[in-house]
């Protein structure tokens, strides 16, 4: 009997069950569909590698700062194992993977954010990396694309987490100083202290459809609501209509918006007009 994989999980086996409508879908058509079912429109969470595939040219991104490892510094329990087995099981050394890229042969600053590298929490080093993203593409006067993956900051580092927030904020401003583009790609989740720190103030806001947008959690939100929420509260297309994003996009038109955006920017960056 033909082995039925795990949605997002498309290499090696025959069928895929859609996690938004459950119907049975072919590995390879998914696959090829870049992880979207084709019956109901689901977009699959992706890894940061199967994200670099369906985005960049081909080959062309090169990872930086892989060197930069968590240190658990507050000794939270059962934190080093949990990250151990998460760098063992994925082979990366964090939640997020930096690097340079290219659209069409542009160059651009990159940093992608994977859901499963312990919920994409934002850490010390997925702060770190995400930071030196934005500062490379300031210093090198390259644009900046961030995939937003995740529940917010790392509850484990605590306060170093927290403090992330506001290096991060710091790094969008060194690109807004020099007039270098960023752009924040929102896929699902994006959430707390993500989305309340670099990935709100882009120049340019994308989300991915009907992915999950929000501060808090949807139980705190619900307890706190003194009016009822709308059925589709805390998605892209609620966000969307309250005027955070630019544009809702689906994921096989990604590559084509973000190559057309920095086509434009680094058209922009080359004239210097920046400034
Ligand atoms: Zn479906």
């Amino acid at each position: 009997m033909a082995k039925v994989m795990k949605p997002g999980e498309a290499n090696g086996g025959n069928f895929v069950q859609c996690k938004g409508c459950k119907k049975t879908l072919f590995a390879s058509e998914f696959k090829d569909n870049l992880f979207v079912c084709n019956y109901c429109g689901h977009h699959h969470r992706l890894t940061w590698r199967q994200r670099v595939e369906c985005t960049f040219d081909e080959g062309s991104f090169k990872p930086l700062d892989t060197e930069l490892v968590s240190v658990d510094s507050l000794q939270f329990p059962e934190y080093a194992e949990k990250h151990t087995a998460s760098v063992e099981k994925l082979d990366q050394n964090d939640s997020v993977v930096g690097g340079i890229a290219q659209l069409d042969g542009i160059d651009v600053s990159t940093a992608i954010s994977d859901f499963t590298f312990m919920g994409g929490s934002m850490g010390s080093v997925a702060g770190e990396i995400i930071t030196r993203a934005l500062e490379r593409g300031a210093e090198q006067k390259m644009p900046v694309i961030i995939f937003c993956a995740s529940g917010g900051a790392r509850m484990q580092e605590g306060l170093l987490s927290l403090m992330q927030m506001a290096k991060t904020t710091a790094g969008v401003h060194k690109c807004r100083e020099v007039g270098v583009p960023f752009i924040a790609v929102f896929t699902d989740p994006t959430m707390a202290g993500v989305l309340a720190s670099y990935a709100s103030i882009a120049d340019v806001i994308i989300a991915e459809p009907r992915c999950l947008i929000g501060f808090a959690g949807a139980r705190v939100s619900k307890q706190a609501q003194v009016v009822k929420a709308p059925d589709d509260f805390q998605t892209a297309e609620f966000v969307f209509r309250s005027g955070m994003l630019d544009r809702i996009v689906e994921r096989r038109e990604m590559r084509g918006m973000l190559t057309s955006l920095v086509s434009m920017f680094g058209a922009h960056l080359r004239e210097g007009t920046n400034g």
